[in-house]
């Protein structure tokens, strides 16, 4: 008997170690993937880079946004250690990661987990994750990611649906269109109601705003009585994402041509097809004897996890801010952004905000969900709502 495990213990080995699964490995080649280079120093301990992202001007250098593909992790356990993570943002320093950061996974990029094994160095900026994992390919990303293919699939449920008129109003580079989502009942008095435009997905990489835009775009068309009031008083326009080729290419914020969308509304020699083609939608819009009451555009404030908030320059919107709060929580902000979209609406004349939505947490509340920032979108339609019937 003694002889027999001789040779069947070492001959079991054999085979566990034949049998055992490939190298795990790192993919980024799909829709909205980013990675830099990263090497494996041990077995499934990955150290490396996001990729980076110099802006057109030389003074911006944006690069926290990852979204990869792990093959062959069933069993195992993954560790992903990011370097150098301080970007540039208007020639500051741009310290997205914190000790609040935490990354998701999805086997299915349908349904996403956090990733809660994190830590951040702040004197070396270096993040560290890991996970262990029952199936053998999963789905990793900075943040919930708002793909092109999920703007493209709701784009398609939105194709002959009753309330809703799509339209296109300008081609990137790449050329994809930039998607103008008109919701209304045209059955409603049309003389009484205001006009909301609603922006989201300026930069990539802050893929909450395009969750929020899609949950306000499902509420506006639900039966509920409140998207039936919204329906018939208001003209919604959306604009759910302003930046798909950022999007598709896994750039962090800026488009193709590196140029920040939101730094360039009143800079015309800066000029992008992104920018020119919703100012002359506007342009149109009024020619067309009509008015734009509210513009919100929407973004993520990197991983700064005590509120969400609203900025804007005066206080008309200070009540605004207050009623979208009874239904989501929302704080004010004072301040400007400098030739963003907000500053160039401001001066046609139209009240302008901010939403800048938390990546991460409220406090130390749980982790946000898809569904908190669907959820959003509804609570957004509602105060707005409010704000004008008040
Ligand atoms: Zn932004």
């Amino acid at each position: 008997m003694k002889n027999f495990y001789r040779l069947f213990i070492p001959f079991v080995l054999f085979l566990s170690i034949s049998c055992s699964s490939p190298d795990i490995n790192l993919s980024q080649d799909f829709d909205h993937g980013s990675l830099g280079d990263m090497k494996e120093t041990s077995p499934g301990y990955f150290k490396g880079k996001t990729a980076h992202w110099l802006k057109r001007d030389g003074i911006g250098d944006q690069y926290y946004w990852f979204y990869f593909r792990a093959d062959h992790v069933a069993g195992k356990t993954l560790s992903i250690e990011l370097r150098d993570l301080i970007g540039v943002y208007r020639g500051n320093p741009h310290l997205v990661y914190t000790d609040h950061t935490q990354p998701v996974f999805s086997y299915d990029r349908e349904n996403w987990e956090r990733i809660t094994d994190v830590s951040y160095d702040s004197a070396t900026h270096t993040f560290i994750f890991s996970e262990s994992f029952q199936q053998d390919t999963v789905w990793i990303a900075y943040a919930h990611p708002y793909p092109w293919s999920r703007l493209e699939q709701l784009t398609g449920k939105l194709q002959d649906q009753e309330y809703v008129t799509l339209e296109n109003i300008a081609k990137t580079a790449e050329g994809r269109e930039i998607r103008l989502v008109t919701i209304t009942d045209p059955q409603a008095d049309a003389e009484n109601k205001k006009t909301v435009l609603i922006m989201a997905l300026q930069h990539s990489g802050e893929d909450a705003g395009g969750f929020l835009v899609e949950g306000l775009i499902d509420y506006l068309l639900s039966e509920d009585p409140g998207a039936q009031q919204a329906r018939g008083k208001f003209i919604f326009h959306v604009i759910p994402m302003m930046n798909p080729d950022g999007i598709v290419n896994g750039i962090t914020r800026y488009n193709t041509a590196m140029e920040d969308l939101n730094n360039i509304w009143v800079n015309d020699e800066r000029a992008q097809p992104e920018v020119t083609g919703v100012k002359s939608w506007v342009d149109r819009w009024y020619a067309e004897g009509n008015a734009i009451d509210l513009f919100i555009d929407v973004h993520n404030h990197s991983q700064f996890h005590t509120y969400h908030a609203f900025i804007f320059q005066d206080h008309s919107l200070d009540s605004l801010v207050t009623d979208m709060n009874n239904h989501w929580p929302i704080r004010i902000w004072h301040s400007e952004f400098e030739g963003s979209s907000c500053s160039w609406f401001f001066r046609e004349g139209i009240p302008s905000g901010t939403i800048e939505l938390s990546q991460s947490r409220i406090g130390d509340g749980p982790y946000l969900t898809i569904e908190d920032y669907l959820d959003y979108g509804a609570g957004t339609v509602k105060g707005i709502v409010e704000f004008f019937e008040n």
